[in-house]
């Protein structure tokens, strides 16, 4: 039987309860879960390196059967056909959200037909939780506990 492989795309800096929260509950959806650390994001210099947050997730992982954790550039399509995934597995917090993900997931399936996007929405504890606010909180000295992993905790601590 073919198996049923699904991508996790993000830029995860750092990796937070919300993305976790994802990966655990899409984790039972595909017989294999690809967390995605993308190299080529806008989103400026990060708080972690790409190699740092791929270090993080897995060790937050912990041997998590059938999740595992790669870097990737360019194209997230070509990813996805190198380690044969056919499914995107993206999460929803807010009707912002909405607009740019539909169009990621029209432009994603318009690169490769055969590409789908599934949504998960986010628990209601974390739908207000992003990696920027995040940052923000803890760079300003804010408490962090119960947003972040202990392992991203620790790593910050440091
Ligand atoms: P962020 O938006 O936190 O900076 P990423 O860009 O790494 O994180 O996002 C990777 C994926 O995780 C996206 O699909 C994003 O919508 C989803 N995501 C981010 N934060 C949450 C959350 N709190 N709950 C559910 N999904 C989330």
């Amino acid at each position: 039987m073919t198996q049923r492989i699904a991508v996790y795309p993000g830029s995860f800096d750092p990796l937070h309860n919300g993305h976790l929260d994802i990966i655990q509950r899409c984790r039972p959806l595909f017989d294999e879960v690809v967390v995605a650390v993308l190299r080529n994001t806008s989103k400026g210099k990060g708080l972690f390196s790409v190699e740092e947050r791929v270090e993080i997730i897995d060790e937050t992982l912990n041997d998590l059967d059938g999740v595992r954790v790669e870097s990737f550039s360019g194209l997230l399509v070509h990813f996805m056909e190198a380690v044969g995934a056919r499914t995107i597995v993206r999460g929803l917090r807010a009707v912002s959200d909405f607009e740019s993900e539909f169009q990621m997931a029209l432009m994603n399936r318009r690169l490769d037909s055969r590409m789908e996007t599934v949504f998960l929405t986010s628990r209601e504890e974390f739908s207000y939780l992003s990696s920027r606010l995040v940052k923000e909180v803890y760079l300003l000295g804010g408490d962090c506990q119960g947003l972040l992993p202990p392992q991203v905790l620790r790593r910050l601590a440091r």
